[in-house]
């Protein structure tokens, strides 16, 4: 487009030079060729234009959307529901999950209002959010961090393959994902949440050991793949710990749905 561009505009200073009398006469065969090339830009630049305008179009849509949505939540939320947060937070859990669009909080929380200090980005990682991780364990004091990631993770099938093409910035997201390469399935993502864990429990070693944070590592599960049930939020790691029947008897794990015997067996 930026070569149609520079040769209308040569083909239009030609035909508007002050001394257009003053060039050697055209052949009909470069009037020809000139002529095409800017019929050739124009086309060029009407599709360029509807492509923005279908996109823009598109934009509108969602974004209008995305307004009545808003609507709807405004009417339906009365202000007693914001005055407990107006000033400040005080979520329970600082949670890392995957940006992916089919992973949300209201899986794990039915009210995640005021609730979840979530962190979100590719990979659910550490490493390319340091700081707000840190802001929910340090000034937040959330007593539990959480790592959720998810099967089917394009995060994680990029990084088991060939990402060098990709810009520097995802290049960089996704070389802090320390997984082998070829192993783009649940085994990688599970290796993930337990990378992830690990950092954290380093990173965060002092609150660990006394005790005032503890780090969980799971798998969000859409596609059932653990065979826990479609949606089940698979809890992989406690502090470290990856064996499903420790991680059962472990005391914060009484009482709550622990994972089957097919999951200890697929781990
Ligand atoms: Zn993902």
């Amino acid at each position: 487009m930026k070569r149609s561009i520079r040769l209308l505009l040569l083909g239009l200073s030609l035909c508007a030079a002050p001394h257009a009398a003053e060039l050697p006469a055209m052949s009909d065969a470069e009037k020809a060729a000139i002529r095409a090339i800017v019929q050739e830009t124009l086309r060029e630049y009407a599709a360029a234009l509807n492509d923005r305008q279908a996109a823009s179009a598109d934009a509108k849509k969602i974004l209008g959307e995305i307004v009545r949505d808003n609507q709807a939540f405004v009417r339906k939320h009365k202000p007693a529901h914001f005055a407990h947060f107006a000033d400040a937070q005080h979520p329970r859990a600082t949670v890392v999950t995957c940006a992916d669009s089919r992973v949300h909080t209201h899986a794990l929380d039915a009210t995640p209002d005021g609730d979840l200090f979530v962190v979100r980005n590719i990979g659910n990682q550490l490493a390319t959010a340091e700081g707000s991780v840190e802001y929910g364990v340090h000034h937040l004091h959330t007593p539990l961090l959480l790592i959720v990631g998810h099967v089917a993770c394009g995060a994680i099938k990029a990084a088991a393959g060939d990402y060098s093409q990709e810009s520097p910035a995802i290049r960089r997201e996704l070389d802090t994902l320390q997984i082998p390469k070829g192993e783009a399935g649940l085994g990688s993502v599970k290796l993930n949440v337990n990378n992830q864990v690990r950092l954290a429990m380093y990173k965060f070693e002092e609150q660990v050991i006394s005790g005032r944070l503890t780090v969980v590592g799971a798998v969000y599960d859409f596609n059932n793949e653990m065979r826990q049930g479609l949606g089940k939020l698979n809890i992989i790691n406690v502090n470290g710990e990856t064996n499903p029947a420790r991680i059962a008897n472990l005391e914060m794990m009484r009482g709550l749905d622990t994972p089957a015997k097919g999951a200890a067996r697929s781990h």
